[in-house]
C-alpha cells in the first residue's frame, strides 16, 4: 500500500519510522494509502530546502517563473483526468464535482501567470524636487500552506502558484486525509520544469503545523481549515512574527424571498446546500424561506431533496452525492441531525438510514432537510459540514438579515429574488464578504480575493487575487537624488558651452 511520499528539495521520498494515517476511498470505507505523520525533523528538512532554493528562484526574472507555471497549465490539462480522478478516489465528491476543484484550482495558476503585470511597483517622480521616489515588490523567502480536506486540488492551489510567481519558495502541508491529490499535482509542477526546493511538500499534522509556526525561516504562513484552527494559526504565527492569512470555517444563509423563480431558486439552494455533500465552506446551509416562499418554493426544495440519489463515485455510474470524509465525520453529522430533531425541528428530508447497497461499508449521509429550526438550536450554530440544510422561516427581508448578520461567521449569504430593489438592499445591509444574488454558492473566483470576514478568516490579505499577490510580496520604497552628473560632469548642457 502506497504511504504517501514528502517531496525536499526535488527528492520524493518515503519517509521511515513515524506513525501514519489511514487515508479512505469514502466511497467504500477502505484504506487506499498511508500518510506519514512527519517530525519537527522533517520540517526542519523541508525549510532548509526551501531556504537553499531561495536566492536563485527569487532572482529568476518573473516572467521565467511564469513560464514553468504556463506549462504546469498544460500538463494540468494533459492530465485532468487523472488528477480528477485521484481527487475523487480520496475524497468521494462525485467526478463532476472534482472537475470543478482542479478547475477551480487552474484558475488559480492562470491569475498567476499575470504576475510579471500584478507585481509592478509605483514611481512618482519629482516627490520633491530632484527627488523620487518608488516603491517595489520583492519576495518574502520561504512560506508555507496548510489546506483542509474538502477541496484537495483547489485549495492547496489557492497558494502556491501566486507564491512561487512572485519569487517565494514553499512548503505545502496537505490534509492527512486527502494527501494524494496534492502530491500529483505536484509532479506536474515537477515536470514542468519547477527547480528542486522551490515546492515542497510536508505530511503530518499539529507537530508539523506547530514546527512551521514556529520556525524562523518560516516568514508567512496560508491557512484553509476550521475556524479554532484558523484562530490558532493566526494567533501563533503572527505572535512568532508571520504573516498569516487564515480562513475559518462558515455558516451561510440562503434567503429566498416571496417572488423568487421557483425551478432555478430550487435548482440553487440544493446545490449549495448538497453540492460536495455540504462539505464546503460556501455551503448554503441555512435557507430561511421569506413569507409565501414557504408556499412557493419550499415544497419544491423538498420534493427535490428527496430525489438526490447517494452513493458510490469511484465507479462509472454517478450518483447525485458521494460520501462524507470519514466514518467519524459520518457520526458527528448523524448526531447533530439527532440534536435538531431532538429540540423540534422537523425532518421531511430524512438522509438518517440511508442504504447503498452497492458499497455497504462507504460512508454516507442522504440529502437532509430540517425544518422549522430556531436560532437557538445546536444545528443552527455548528457548522455541520455535511448534507444538512437547515429552513428557518421568517416574515420579511430586515428580519432575515438581521438574523443572518447575528453570525459570529462572514463567509457568503445569497439571496434569490426577482426584485433589484431587495437585492440591492440585502446586498448593501449583509455582514459578510462574498455576496450571491441569485447564485447559491458565491465563491469568489481566482481573480478576485476569497473574501471570508469575521470569524471565517483571521488576517489582512486574502488569498486570491490581487490581496493574494500582496500576501506574497513586501514593499521597498526607494527615495533617491542625485548631485552631479558624474565624473567629469560629460553630460550636463553646460558643460557644451
Ligand atoms: P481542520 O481545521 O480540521 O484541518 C485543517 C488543517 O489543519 C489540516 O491540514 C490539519 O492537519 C490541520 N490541523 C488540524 N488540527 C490541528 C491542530 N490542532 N493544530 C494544528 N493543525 C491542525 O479542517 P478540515 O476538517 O480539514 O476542513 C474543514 C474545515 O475547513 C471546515 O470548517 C471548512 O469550513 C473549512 N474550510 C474553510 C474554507 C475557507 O476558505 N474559509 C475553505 C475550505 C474549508
Amino acid at each position: 500500500m502506497t504511504n504517501c511520499p514528502v517531496w525536499f528539495g526535488g527528492e520524493w521520498r518515503e519517509i521511515q519510522d513515524v506513525a501514519t494515517t489511514p487515508v479512505y476511498n469514502p466511497s467504500t470505507g477502505e484504506v487506499i494509502a498511508t500518510c506519514p505523520l512527519g517530525t519537527a525533523a522533517h520540517v526542519n528538512e523541508a525549510v532548509a530546502a526551501a531556504a537553499a532554493a531561495f536566492p536563485a528562484w527569487s532572482e529568476t526574472p518573473p516572467v521565467e517563473r511564469v513560464r514553468i507555471l504556463a506549462r504546469f497549465k498544460l500538463l494540468l490539462e494533459d492530465n485532468f483526468e487523472e488528477v480528477v480522478h485521484c481527487n475523487t478516489r480520496e475524497h468521494g465528491k462525485t467526478l463532476a464535482e472534482s472537475r470543478g476543484d482542479v478547475k477551480r484550482g487552474m484558475e488559480v495558476v492562470e491569475f498567476a501567470l499575470g504576475v510579471p503585470s500584478l507585481m509592478q511597483g509605483e514611481v512618482l517622480e519629482n516627490i520633491a524636487r530632484g527627488i523620487d521616489c518608488e516603491a517595489i515588490r520583492q519576495p518574502l523567502g520561504v512560506c508555507a500552506g496548510i489546506t483542509p480536506f474538502n477541496f484537495p486540488a483547489m485549495v492547496p492551489l489557492w497558494m502556491y502558484p501566486i507564491a512561487i510567481a512572485c519569487g517565494n519558495t514553499f512548503v505545502l502541508k496537505p490534509s492527512e486525509k486527502v494527501p494524494l491529490t496534492a502530491v500529483k499535482i505536484a509532479g506536474l509542477l515537477e515536470k514542468a520544469g519547477l527547480p528542486k526546493g522551490v515546492l515542497n511538500i510536508v505530511h503530518g499534522g499539529r507537530e508539523v503545523v506547530d514546527t512551521l509556526l514556529r520556525h524562523p525561516q518560516v516568514k508567512a504562513i496560508s491557512f484553509v481549515g476550521s475556524t479554532p484552527i484558523a484562530r490558532y494559526i493566526y494567533e501563533t504565527g503572527t505572535r512568532h512574527g508571520k504573516r498569516v492569512q487564515a480562513n475559518g470555517g462558515a455558516k451561510n444563509y440562503v434567503i429566498i424571498m416571496p417572488d423568487a423563480d421557483v425551478e432555478n431558486t430550487a435548482r440553487g439552494v440544493i446545490e449549495a446546500a448538497f453540492g460536495c455533500a455540504g462539505e464546503r465552506c460556501m455551503a448554503g446551509s441555512t435557507a430561511v424561506v421569506v413569507g409565501g416562499a414557504e408556499t412557493s418554493v419550499l415544497p419544491t426544495l423538498i420534493e427535490a431533496t428527496r430525489r438526490i440519489k447517494v452513493g458510490p463515485t469511484d465507479r462509472e455510474t454517478q450518483p447525485d452525492m458521494g460520501a462524507v470524509i470519514t466514518r467519524q465525520h459520518r457520526d458527528r453529522i448523524l448526531e447533530l441531525i439527532e440534536t435538531g430533531v431532538q429540540a423540534g425541528a422537523k425532518i421531511p428530508a430524512d438522509g438518517r438510514g440511508v442504504k447503498v447497497g452497492e458499497a455497504p461499508d462507504g460512508f454516507y449521509v442522504g440529502a437532509t432537510i430540517l425544518d422549522h429550526v430556531n436560532p437557538g438550536m445546536t444545528v443552527a450554530q455548528e457548522e455541520i459540514f455535511g448534507p444538512v440544510l437547515n429552513v428557518m422561516h421568517l416574515e420579511d427581508l430586515d428580519a432575515a438579515i438581521e438574523l443572518a448578520n447575528r453570525s459570529f461567521y462572514g463567509n457568503g449569504a445569497s439571496i434569490f429574488t426577482r426584485s433589484g430593489k431587495v437585492a440591492r438592499e440585502f446586498k448593501h445591509r449583509i455582514n459578510c464578504g462574498m455576496v450571491g444574488i441569485n447564485i447559491g454558492v458565491p465563491a469568489s473566483m481566482a481573480w478576485f480575493p476569497f473574501n471570508g470576514w469575521n470569524d471565517s478568516f483571521f488576517g489582512d490579505l486574502h488569498m486570491q487575487g490581487r490581496e493574494g499577490v500582496q500576501f506574497f510580496t513586501q514593499q521597498k520604497v526607494t527615495t533617491s537624488r542625485w548631485f552631479s552628473y558624474g565624473e567629469g560632469d560629460i553630460w550636463h548642457s553646460e558643460n557644451k558651452k
